[in-house]
């Protein structure tokens, strides 16, 4: 019998090659007179022709968005957006320039609109998160989430395959875990399996250099569905050791989910049926953590926590804080298992 709760945060989404030329016609279908322009400094040629299109609506620019949302960074881009009365934001970039982008929402309201250039999929939730005083503050807001979102994968061009590889794989664990997550749902499930297999089919030439503009649209197209489903599903083990190792260690992001997604997969492969069978199907693999460990393999991620420079005494502690707190997980966590995931994340075994 079908009973579900399924929270969607209504945007607009515009996708394809070359759609950036349609910013213009975006900002004005926002309502948009007076526009912020927030933008990473890989994205810098797309950005000013994003302004030249908008001619006088574009009032103020940020170039150069950094890693983690400082709140320094915040706060003048605040100013900067009062000094010059915007009535709306634009971020062009990764996570870092929506992430700025996020941050003058919160605190301005203003409607913000997106055009992603990476796979991280933050311009789809209502997660904002700021850093300071060497932590991060996160929370959940829906003023923060994009009123439009342009994809247009030609951005995704330049994106090099260190870049490119672990951040698919890192949007494919959002999927992951929404698949197995306590609030699941048949409209969930069905965007989650189809970020997986969409990401998988892209992803490979994206990392050899080989993609057409059909392989670039595949990853981008899987990285919105895996953006969709980290929106709303409660995520698991994988997320809580991502956060455990990453933030206490200093490991980077994507690399780090890159690795111990395999493993967390493996580790509720009988608590999970469904889950696996779904995750196996869009791989069109065997099994499901082979599969995503085959697939970061193939494209040459990072498969080893020892690689990222981790000291192998770490993994008791990173054991201790991954279990001191109770979570859902489809498979109990108990501190034995979890320890000897990260063995073999540690080594880069393939999850047999
Ligand atoms: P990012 O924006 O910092 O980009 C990573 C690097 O890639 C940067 O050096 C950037 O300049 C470069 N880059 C971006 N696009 C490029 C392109 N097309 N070509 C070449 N280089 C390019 O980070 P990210 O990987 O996009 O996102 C990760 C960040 O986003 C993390 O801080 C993470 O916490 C956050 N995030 C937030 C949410 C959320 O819902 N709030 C979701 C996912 C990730």
């Amino acid at each position: 019998m079908l009973d579900f709760t399924y929270q969607a945060f209504a945007a607009r989404i515009v996708f394809g090659p070359g759609k950036i030329s349609e910013i213009a016609d975006e900002v004005d279908r926002l309502g948009g007179k007076a526009a912020l322009l927030i933008s990473t400094g890989s994205q810098r040629a797309a950005a000013d022709a994003a302004a030249a299109a908008l001619g006088q609506t574009c009032v103020a620019r940020i170039d150069g968005a950094v890693m983690h949302v400082p709140r320094g960074d915040v706060q003048n881009a605040v100013a900067l957006a009062r000094q010059h009365k915007c009535d709306c934001v634009i971020a062009i970039g990764g996570g870092s320039a929506v992430g700025v982008a996020k941050g003058v929402a919160l605190e301005t309201e203003l409607p913000i609109l997106a055009v992603p250039s990476t796979y991280a999929g933050s311009e789809m939730t209502d997660i904002w998160g700021i850093s300071e005083g060497g932590g991060k503050v996160t929370g959940r807001d829906r003023r923060v989430v994009p009123k439009c979102v342009i994809y247009d994968p030609d951005l995704t061009r330049g994106l090099p395959a260190r870049i490119a590889g672990p951040s698919g794989i890192n949007a494919m664990a959002h999927s992951v875990e929404a698949l197995y997550a306590q609030n699941r749902n048949p409209v969930l499930s069905m965007v989650a399996e189809g970020g997986i297999r969409a990401l998988a089919a892209g992803l490979p030439a994206v990392c050899d250099g080989t993609a057409d503009d059909e392989a670039r649209g595949q990853a981008v197209y899987g990285a919105f569905m895996c953006g969709l489903a980290l929106a709303t599903a409660t995520m698991g083990i994988h997320h809580k050791l991502c956060h455990a190792i990453g933030g206490t260690f200093q490991l980077p992001h994507a690399e780090t989910h890159t690795i111990l997604l395999p493993h967390a997969t493996h580790y509720n492969r009988d608590a999970a049926p469904d889950a696996m069978t779904a995750i196996a199907r869009a791989l069109d693999a065997e099994s499901a953590a082979g599969g995503i460990f085959d697939l970061a393999a193939r494209i040459g991620a990072p498969t080893a926590l020892r690689d990222l420079g981790l000291d192998e005494k770490n993994l008791d502690r990173a054991a201790d804080i991954a279990t001191e707190s109770p979570y859902y997980n489809p498979q109990p966590v108990d501190r034995e298992g979890v320890r000897a995931l990260l063995d073999n994340a540690f080594h880069g075994r393939r999850p047999a």
